[in-house]
């Protein structure tokens, strides 16, 4: 890392990138580029073929520095997806230098709630999810977001929700989407995907769908789920999926009343042939506040994650993943050190002993980084579960929002975590979930309780909840030294907190991701 940082951080290299990332007559200088690297041919001017040995120069350096050889690095290019990332780094790196972890352009990836209208009422959902928002983007609106989000440099897109699949013009939109050489992910509750919407799904061009399983039969699932004849729904989308030859994922919410479910639902997850099972961290928020206490102990998170680790490897299927961003520090403390999963962006297995290296660049916490999402009405937020709202795409450029916001440019910054997170030697592959401070503690820069380094933290919260009976009481919001609102104050601006409906009084991030 510290080979790359010396070597494209200096100024003279970014005044070279500054050169390389700009638009001029040709276009976009730096996708010319890309282009010629390609061995593309096409009208460009004398700085658009310098630009293109400029990149090529350093795309080749960068191949020998992660053992990945060029033909696979142009092999990847070819693809627009990984053409889209690549310049969103690059352009990343021009504007904010090589940072720790890095900072990029825009988000790779967007999660947009397309809908707050749900035929399902989980217990843990964490939009609260049931009618249609009077006030979300109608079609147009949505096509010109999509179409801004591209122009941006977002990679990837995921229309989340509510039940996006309820939306008439969810297939409209995601078009539109493809269209704009955007990777897009579907993630639904699986119980609408019938064999002609699997088959809507694939000619669509959908990258990947994620159906979310909480239980590994139906008595656990639909108790979650609170409506009989989900689990049967959702299983049979989910086959609906896999016989399309879509790139089907299940998502698994783990709680304390499924935790010891987990073994079987990764069997069922190999029996249905789903590529990857992900693991979502529980976070009280949305009408997760009213079940905080089903929240699993530091010990079994960390029960699970080595599990989730064994599951893993050469030849075995399903990938299995966890949104905890503490699975990347247990990943270095077990047999392969090399191999860690990078956050949520996890790299698959052609990177495998060079993780490590981008794990410490790009990993832990995507949140206001990485990644941002969209509510149905255009409020941004850093992440899903964290109900901050930083601005609206109805009001101001999304680019705005993301350059500017305080609360993204705080999460962006590690060295401001505090107590355990802040002085981990993992902060910089981990940092904790900040959705879990925020609804723990509302303050983004405490430690997340759920990290087994964090467990005399933890048992204080049971302690004070056996005392109040009450774990939906945000008892440390309250913080003696005033540290709970340090986002308020960023650079003097300040950021709405989403009302979240509930027996909470204010905020409270969120739950773990349920469709
Ligand atoms: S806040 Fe938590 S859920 Fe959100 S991106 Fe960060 S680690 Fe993931
Ligand atoms: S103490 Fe914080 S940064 Fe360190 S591993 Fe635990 S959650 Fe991650």
């Amino acid at each position: 890392m510290a080979a790359v940082e010396h070597w494209i951080g200096n100024p003279v290299s970014r005044a070279l990138l500054r050169f390389v990332a700009c638009h001029d007559e040709c276009g976009d200088r730096l996708s010319n580029a890309i282009d010629q690297y390609l061995g593309m041919d096409g009208e460009v001017c004398w700085k658009c073929r310098l630009a293109g040995k400029l990149v090529g120069y350093t795309l080749d350096k960068s191949s020998r520095i992660f053992g990945v050889s060029s033909e696979e690095i142009k092999k990847g290019l070819a693809e627009p997806v990984f053409k889209r990332g690549l310049m969103n780094v690059l352009n990343g790196i021009s504007r904010y230098g090589i940072t720790r972890p890095q900072i990029i352009n825009a988000p790779f990836l967007v999660v947009w709630d397309f809908t707050h209208r749900c035929n399902l009422a989980c217990r843990h959902c964490y939009q609260n999810a049931q009618a249609a928002l009077p006030d979300e983007l109608d079609t147009t609106e949505a096509k010109d977001l999509i179409r801004e989000l591209a122009g941006a440099g977002v990679v990837v897109i995921a229309f989340s929700g509510g039940e996006p699949l309820m939306r008439k013009d969810f297939f409209e939109v995601a078009a539109c989407a493809k269209d704009y050489g955007m990777y897009v992910a579907l993630a639904s509750n699986g119980t609408l995907i019938t064999p002609g919407v699997a088959r809507r799904l694939k000619e669509a061009g959908i990258d990947y769908v994620e159906v979310s399983i909480d239980g590994k039969d139906a008595a656990s699932h639909d108790t979650m789920r609170g409506i009989d004849g989900a689990f049967e729904r959702s299983v049979a989308g989910i086959r609906h999926c896999v016989e399309e030859g879509l790139y089907t994922c299940i998502a698994t919410t783990v709680t304390r009343d499924n935790y010891d479910e987990v073994p079987a639902i990764h069997e069922l997850a190999q029996e249905l042939k789903v590529t990857r099972l992900i693991c979502f961290n529980f976070i009280p928020t949305g009408r997760g506040v009213e079940m905080a206490e089903k929240d699993v102990t530091p010990c079994q998170r960390e029960e699970l994650l080595r599990f989730i680790l064994s599951r893993n490897g050469p030849g075995r299927f399903p990938e299995v993943l966890s949104t905890a961003p503490q699975l990347a520090r247990v990943a270095i403390q077990g047999k392969d050190p090399e191999g860690v999963p990078v956050g949520h962006f996890h790299l698959g297995a052609g990177l495998s002993g060079k993780t490590r290296m981008l794990a410490d660049f790009i990993g832990g916490c995507g949140a206001g980084r990485l990644y941002c999402s969209i509510e149905p009405q255009g409020n941004v937020q850093p992440c899903v579960f964290m109900p901050i709202t930083v601005g609206n795409v109805r009001e101001e450029p999304f680019l705005a929002i993301w350059h500017n916001a305080g609360v993204l440019r705080q999460l962006r910054d590690r060295e401001l975590l505090t107590g355990s997170c802040g002085s981990c030697e993992n902060k910089y592959i981990c940092g904790g979930c900040r959705a879990r401070a925020w609804s723990y503690f509302h303050d983004l820069t405490r430690p997340d309780p759920g990290c087994i380094r964090n467990a005399a933290i933890w048992d204080e919260i049971e302690r004070e909840a056996s005392h109040t009976r009450a774990w939906t009481t945000p008892w440390l919001w309250a913080s003696p030294s005033g540290a709970g609102e340090t986002y308020l104050q960023w650079e003097g601006e300040s950021a709405a907190v989403t009302p979240q409906s509930g027996s909470a009084p204010a905020p409270a991030a969120a739950s773990a991701k349920t469709k």
